[in-house]
């Protein structure tokens, strides 16, 4: 399954726990100097800061008719309730959100969260007409051990539960190795392509060939702009998730224009 062209890259920049709601108005209007109409015309381009700073975000991209999209990095899985410090998709979608993350390795690993838990907050992301960000990827040890491709499958097959094939179409995946995640380490573009194939491949087995051909596929982990031009080359990989380069509107930007590695607009 080698067809690319329907499928429109995407640029997500996870902010993390970084960035006050004024710094992440100065960064957001950083980006909007620099990216014009065609920038978002070959590629849809994400920003996903902090819950604090997405109010602020949103008024700065909407009253200013931006084309960046933008989304939130977690979500509760309950609907709503005594769950103190949580955030809900009723919340995120009211806030104008069109992305969410669930089941990021940062997740995972300091909070626990485990495959049925990833699925429920996949499922309320869907249920507000969102679009949930799954994550899944191995770790060095796993890695190292061969078993990458099966772990991987497991987190898809945990995370996809009980979808539908029209809901997994229209989802994006992010294959995320934790060995490469702020790390500087980079997958090299053929690893990144055998596991973001083998996702598509069990998509295909599960859903059908088009829910396959639909979904989009991320690489993520270290991603920069001189390494995004190989990793875009790969038939499988449908955009990046972009943590630490995110911060840095310049790279950012030289990111999303992956086209012209000289960083001019496309
Ligand atoms: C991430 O946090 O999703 C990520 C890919 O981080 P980094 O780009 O810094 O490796």
């Amino acid at each position: 399954m080698t067809a690319k062209p329907a499928r429109k890259p995407l640029v997500a920049g996870n902010w993390k726990m970084h960035n006050n709601h004024f710094e992440a108005i100065a960064l957001t209007q950083k980006l909007a100097f620099t990216l014009v109409d065609r920038d978002f015309v070959a590629t849809d381009i994400a920003v996903l800061p902090p819950f604090t700073d997405l109010r602020s975000v949103q008024t700065l991209i909407e009253g200013d008719r931006l084309r960046l999209l933008w989304g939130a990095q977690d979500v509760s899985e309950h609907e709503d309730g005594a769950y103190t410090g949580d955030i809900s998709a009723r919340m995120l979608a009211k806030l104008g959100c069109q992305f969410v993350l669930a089941g990021h390795s940062e997740r995972r690993q300091y909070h626990h969260e485990d495959d049925a838990l990833i699925n429920a907050k996949v499922k309320r992301i869907l249920d507000r007409a969102m679009t949930p960000i799954l994550c899944v990827g191995e770790s060095l040890e796993v890695r190292r051990a061969g078993g990458y491709l099966e772990l991987v499958q497991a987190q898809l097959d945990g995370g996809l539960d009980g979808l539908t094939a029209a809901q997994v179409a229209g989802m994006v995946v992010a294959y995320e190795p934790v060995w490469a995640i702020g790390t500087g380490e980079v997958a090299t573009p053929e690893d990144a392509q055998e596991v973001c194939q083998a996702v598509r491949k069990r998509i295909s087995a599960v859903h059908g060939d088009a829910t396959a051909t639909g979904t989009r596929i991320l690489y993520g982990g270290s991603v920069k702009a001189d390494n995004m031009p190989a990793i875009m080359a790969e038939p499988d990989i449908d955009g990046a998730l972009v943590g630490g380069a995110s911060l840095d509107p310049g790279e950012f930007v030289g990111i999303c224009r992956y086209r012209n590695p000289r960083g001019a607009s496309p």
